[in-house]
C-alpha cells in the first residue's frame, strides 16, 4: 500500500507509480478516502527492489506490507485512521440506526413516505426500503424497479440518505445514478466476487457512496467475511461496514440463529464498523428490540432495523419482523444508552 505525502497524487505521479508496479507484475488501484487517496499495490509486493523504488520517490511517504490476508481491511492498515460519516454520524462516536420497511411496495408510495418520516423522528439516520429483493421463492414478488424513484423521493423529502441492496450490476448502475447513499450486499451476494468487485469499482466520482455487506449464512470462519469485504476495498471503496445478520438456524422458532456476537471477533481483526441486523438475524418482531440491544451490548456501532408504519399491510419480511415506529422510538433510545454505558 502506497502512502502518498499530499492527500492524493497527480495523474503523472500515478502514471509513474503504475510503471514501476507493472515492471514487477503488479498494478496500482487507488483507494478514494474523503480526505486521502491511497494506492493499493495489487499483486505480489514482496520484491524489495520494487518497493525500494516506489520508497525513493519524493512523493511517496511510505510504504505499508502487512502480512494479512486482507491487508486494507486489517486493523493495522492505513484505512484505519479514517472514520465514515454517513447521516451526520460519524460510526464509532454515535451508534448510527439504518431503519425502513424490508421492501417498498410500488403500489403503495405513501406507505414507505410515511414510515420513511416516522423513522426519521423515531430517531434514524439512514432509511432503508428494498427495491429489488432476493426471494427464496422465485413466483415471491422480486421487488420493482419502480420503487427506485419512490426510495429517492422519500430521500429527498426527509433530507435522509437512502440505503438500498442491489442483485446484479444492473442494479448497481441503476442505483449509482439515482445517488443512492448506501449499497447494500444482501447474505445471498456476499460470496459473489463480480459484485463485489463492481461495487467497489463504482465509488467513481461519489467518494460518499457506502456498502452495507451482509455476512452470509454460508461464510465460515470469519476471514472469509472480512475478506470478501478487502474485495469492495481493493478495487476502490473504502466505506464498508460489516453487518451480521444471523446465520443458518441451531434453535427452532428462529428463522435465523442471531450472530450478534461475530462483533468482537470482527473488531479484533478489522477496522471496519460492525452495523448489526437484528430483524434478520431473528426474523421476528417480537424479538427484535432484545436482538437490538444484544447487538449493542457485543459493541456494535450501529444497527439496521426493518420497520413499518403497518406491518400488516407490508409485503417481503414485512409483516413478520417489521417493528412500528412507535416500538423503534423505544428501540433506539435503549440501544443508545445501553451504547453510551458500555464507554463508561
Ligand atoms: C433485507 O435486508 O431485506 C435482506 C433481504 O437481507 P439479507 O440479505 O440479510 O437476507
Ligand atoms: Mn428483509
Amino acid at each position: 500500500m502506497i502512502l502518498p505525502k499530499p492527500n492524493r497524487l497527480n495523474p503523472e505521479q500515478v502514471a509513474e507509480i503504475t510503471a514501476i508496479t507493472k515492471e514487477f507484475g503488479c498494478h496500482v488501484q487507488p483507494i478514494i478516502g474523503k480526505v486521502r487517496t491511497i494506492y493499493a499495490i495489487v499483486g505480489d509486493e514482496r520484491d524489495d527492489l520494487m518497493i525500494n523504488r516506489l520508497e525513493g520517490l519524493s512523493y511517496v511517504e511510505r510504504i505499508d506490507r502487512i502480512q494479512s490476508p486482507f491487508k486494507l481491511m486489517d486493523r493495522r492498515s492505513d484505512l484505519a485512521n479514517g472514520r465514515l460519516t454517513i447521516g451526520g454520524v460519524t460510526l464509532g462516536e454515535e451508534l448510527l440506526i439504518i431503519a425502513g420497511q424490508c421492501t417498498i411496495d410500488p403500489k403503495n408510495p405513501n406507505l414507505f413516505y410515511e414510515t420513511s418520516q416516522a423513522v426519521k423522528e423515531a430517531g434514524a439516520h439512514v432509511i432503508r426500503g428494498g427495491v429489488w429483493k432476493p426471494r427464496t421463492n422465485p413466483y415471491s414478488f422480486q421487488g420493482d424497479h419502480k420503487s427506485l424513484d419512490i426510495l429517492m423521493e422519500a430521500s429527498r423529502r426527509t433530507g435522509l440518505p437512502v440505503d438500498t441492496e442491489v442483485m446484479d450490476e444492473e442494479h448497481l448502475k441503476f442505483a449509482i445514478d439515482a445517488g443512492v447513499d448506501m449499497l447494500q450486499v444482501g447474505a445471498r451476494n456476499a460470496l459473489n466476487y463480480s459484485l463485489l468487485r463492481a461495487i467497489g469499482k463504482a465509488i467513481g466520482d461519489r467518494p460518499q457512496t457506502s456498502v452495507l455487506l451482509k455476512r452470509s449464512v454460508h461464510m465460515g470462519p470469519i476471514n472469509e467475511f472480512i475478506s470478501a469485504a478487502e474485495y469492495i476495498a481493493a478495487f476502490g471503496n473504502p466505506n464498508i461496514m460489516l453487518c451480521p445478520r444471523g446465520t443458518t438456524p441451531t434453535l427452532d422458532g428462529y428463522r435465523n440463529h442471531p450472530d450478534e456476537s461475530a462483533t468482537p471477533l470482527l473488531k479484533e481483526k478489522t477496522w471496519a464498523a460492525v452495523v448489526v441486523d437484528p430483524s434478520h438475524s431473528v426474523g421476528k418482531a417480537a424479538y427484535v428490540p432484545a436482538a437490538s440491544l444484544a447487538a449493542v451490548a457485543y459493541g456494535a456501532d450501529g444497527l439496521c432495523i426493518e420497520s413499518h408504519i403497518a406491518p400488516s399491510k407490508g409485503i417481503g419480511d414485512d409483516p413478520k419482523q417489521s417493528i412500528t415506529p412507535g416500538v423503534l422510538t423505544k428501540v433506539i433510545k435503549q440501544a443508545k444508552q445501553l451504547w453510551k454505558i458500555r464507554r463508561e
